[in-house]
């Protein structure tokens, strides 16, 4: 999240070079930046009839300006644009709720699309849980996987497995759970993990918006610099398999993701599949 101050939009309301121009702040953000803008010599107008330019405090999508500019052609400045300054992330402007409260509102008003009437008993406190849950569900984004990995050095050189990891992720498709076991079997290069390492990266990739295919590969690329080989196998179950579409609901989808030995030799590929089963 990037957290904007007063003095930063001063600043960059300065640069803008606005002195002299009739500009239209677009409800609601521009209208403050506009007003912000006349410290800058900007000639503030009511209707974006009278503007020669139009001024709003981000551009996310570029869909606003877009009908700005097809309406009324307008060319929009914003504070923040997005789209030429690369950024992909939740801006926060000072005159703007806390981003957690922005965030229970946006449930609030998913609920009453939903048909909800979000003012009884039950559902008072939901919106804040709700953004609350998600500092778990999606902790992953947060943690560094290559920090959680401590390897010691070893003479293994045997298969280490590790049966039955239980994972919770959110399919990135849908936003809805898809969850179930995750084996893991690698061959030491001279150095073996902390035994609930592995768990642990599990953990921080499932944590994120995922598809089961990618979480296979990111746990095994993450383990493959220091191993001969590496195996990952992913057993899970998807709400949006069961609870809605083709409501297959008991349908489990199984994703592997093999490196080295255990993509060149049959015997090695057999041992964990043996290992893992049952
Ligand atoms: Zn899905």
């Amino acid at each position: 999240m990037i957290e904007l101050t007063w003095a930063e939009i001063d600043d960059r309301l300065e640069m803008m070079e606005l002195t002299g121009t009739k500009v239209w702040g677009i409800p609601r953000g521009g209208a403050i930046v506009a007003g912000m803008a006349r410290r800058y010599g900007a000639v503030i107008v009511g209707t974006p009839q009278e503007a020669e330019l139009a001024l709003d405090d981000v551009i996310d999508s570029g869909a606003t300006a877009k009908v700005t500019l097809d309406r009324y052609g307008l060319q929009t400045l914003a504070v923040v644009n997005k789209i030429a300054e690369g950024i992909d992330s939740w801006v926060h402007f000072p005159w703007e709720e806390p981003a957690e409260t922005e965030m229970a509102d946006h449930v609030t008003r998913m609920m009453q699309y939903w048909g909800e009437e979000t003012g009884r008993d039950g559902l008072i406190k939901t919106p804040e849980r709700v953004v609350r849950s998600w500092s778990e569900l999606y902790a992953g984004y947060t943690m560094d996987a290559e920090a959680a990995l401590t390897w010691f050095e070893d003479d293994t050189d045997e298969m280490i497995v590790v049966k039955n990891i239980t994972f919770y992720s959110t399919c990135e498709h849908h936003l809805l759970p898809f969850f179930g076991t995750i084996n893991v079997g690698y061959i030491p290069n001279g150095s073996i993990l902390g035994a609930s390492k592995v768990g642990r990266v599990a953990h921080i990739f499932s944590r994120r918006l995922q598809v089961q295919e990618r979480l296979a590969r990111q746990i095994g690329q993450s383990l493959e610099p220091h191993v001969l080989g590496v195996a990952v196998n992913v057993q899970a179950q998807h709400f949006c398999m069961m609870a809605r579409g083709i409501n297959q609901d008991t349908s489990c989808l199984v994703t592997n993701y093999l490196t080295g030995y255990f993509r060149d030799r049959p015997d090695t590929r057999a041992e964990f599949f043996t290992a893992i089963s049952g």
